[in-house]
């Protein structure tokens, strides 16, 4: 059975890399029937929180990423923070202490640090050296009269290697020589990461570890107590790191990185989820455009890259406004009626003139956000005022003289209004005798009257933006005389 499983810490906000894990370990779950769980990695105490494990679910649950066990839900395999697994990680390190994994190590942080210099000024690499994987049993009886604290250390072997088949990197192989005995245990009786980590892993069924690189490293420890356990190894698929577009490791000072901070900008999480399948993943075909369903019908863990994935927040953002226009046509009316309801931009959140300024605008529109922007963007250009702006003036002036003179008189005399109240016909008609009275036709014709009219080189199509602005004025909405 696939029993895949995401593992956040909860020290802060949900990263997109994070949020990557998440949704490959979700992709490979459903489409291989399998569970998907979550476990949350709160053993380092002092920066776990619970507003992060919160908020970390709330992003999950947000970008439609629903686990099978786990917080909230529960499992057969729980609890599932490891805060509350300690008894569990005491018990596999006993066992491992009696079948001689594991040996108590007695030395005192000071004897560690000695021993530590004297290897580099040997130049020997940094590995325990000191008496205790080979003490009697007297002498361990003796410090465990004295009360003296103590780890457990496990025990590398001290020659050969160790090798992993990784579902996306291939073979990936270690040399043992240069581990050391490592602590699983301290002291205090805290278990060390990389132990529990494998005896979570072992003791929820875990059949395929897919995460972030930057594990790689870690996976040889825990092969080697996966090894010791006697429990069979899972499959490990290491996903290359998410890079900034200078291909450093992307951080803050690039922008953006929570999956937070992009739903407050107004992403949706279909957006989201699509561009992130694309961070070091394709179908191998054209195709970009991908619902969650889509992808969990696709997604094949063969065609992960093994490359870094650069993120590129305007194709996000792009791809943002494809998952926007492709909603139900209501859905994405009201997402953008409220929007310009509560910016202040309008004051009905539907009706015709929303509906034709959505139908006008759409293409432009990447964020629900941008929205606002977008409308009144368009509206900003009231007819009259934009004929008699200076700006336009120095353009009228230049090139575009002639036609200019006869357009402002045409407006000034109400010709053009008249021709917007009886709207797309009206328009095109004297759009039509205009240019034979000009002897202009297509673009000759229509790009003066575009930069006149509107103010702008591009835009969306002109008679409508000419009727919506005009009808913008007689609802109030915005003056066209004004200015
Ligand atoms: N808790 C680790 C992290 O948040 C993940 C460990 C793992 O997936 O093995 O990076």
């Amino acid at each position: 059975e696939v029993r895949v499983r995401f593992a956040p810490s909860p020290t802060g906000n949900l990263h997109v890399g994070g949020a990557r894990t998440a949704l490959f370990n979700y992709l490979f779950a459903r489409s291989k029937g399998g569970k998907f769980v979550l476990r949350i990695e709160d053993t380092d105490l002092e920066r776990s929180t619970r507003e992060s494990e919160e908020a970390v679910l709330q992003d999950l649950t947000w970008l439609g990423l629903d686990w099978d066990e786990g917080p909230g839900v529960g499992g057969d395999y729980g609890p599932y923070r490891q805060s509350e697994r300690n008894s569990l990680y005491k018990q596999y390190a006993e066992k491992l202490l009696e079948s001689g994994h594991v040996y108590r190590c007695f030395c005192s942080s000071e004897e560690l640090e000695k021993m530590k210099e004297i290897a580099k000024l040997k130049q020997l690499p940094p590995v325990y050296a000191g008496k205790w994987a080979s003490a009697t049993d007297a002498e361990v009886q003796e410090e465990l009269e004295k009360g003296t604290p103590y780890t457990y250390r496990f025990r590398v072997p001290k020659q050969g290697s160790l090798k992993i088949s990784d579902l996306i990197r291939g073979e990936v192989s270690w040399n043992l020589d240069t581990l050391g005995d490592f602590v699983i245990m301290r002291s205090n009786g805290q278990p060390v990461y990389n132990f529990c980590v494998t005896v979570d892993d072992a003791t929820m069924a875990i059949s395929h570890v897919i995460r972030a690189e930057e594990h790689l490293p870690n996976t040889l420890r825990q092969a080697l107590i996966y090894k010791a356990l006697g429990f069979t190894m899972p499959y490990f698929a290491h996903v290359s790191l998410i890079l900034a577009p200078d291909r450093s490791k992307l951080s803050k000072r690039h922008g953006a990185t929570s999956v937070g901070q992009y739903r407050e900008m107004g992403y949706l999480p279909q957006g989201m989820v699509n561009y992130l399948a694309l961070l070091g993943w394709g179908d191998g075909t054209e195709n970009e455009f991908f619902t969650l369903e889509q992808l969990v019908e696709k997604f094949s863990i063969d065609r992960v890259n093994k490359s870094g994935a650069v993120f590129d927040s305007t194709k996000l953002r792009w791809m943002n406004g494809q998952h926007l226009r492709a909603l139900p046509s209501e859905k994405m009316t009201k997402l953008i009626g409220e929007r310009w309801k509560s910016t202040g931009i309008l004051t009905e959140s539907e009706g015709p003139f929303v509906d034709e300024a959505i139908q006008l605008l759409k293409d432009g529109i990447e964020l629900v956000t941008d929205s606002d922007k977008v409308l009144s963007n368009l509206l900003s250009y009231p007819l009259h005022a934009t004929l008699t702006s200076t700006e336009c003036k120095a353009v009228i002036e230049d090139k575009l003289s002639e036609v200019a003179a006869t357009l402002l008189a045409a407006f000034d005399g109400g010709e053009i209004l008249g021709a917007l109240e009886e709207g797309s016909a009206g328009w095109q008609k004297w759009v039509k005798s205009f240019g034979k009275a000009q002897k202009r036709k297509g673009k000759s014709l229509f790009m003066p009257l575009r930069v006149l009219l509107t103010g702008k080189l591009h835009g969306p199509d002109m008679g409508s933006s000419m009727i919506l602005i005009h009808k913008a004025g007689t609802l109030g909405i915005a003056d066209p005389q004004a200015g």
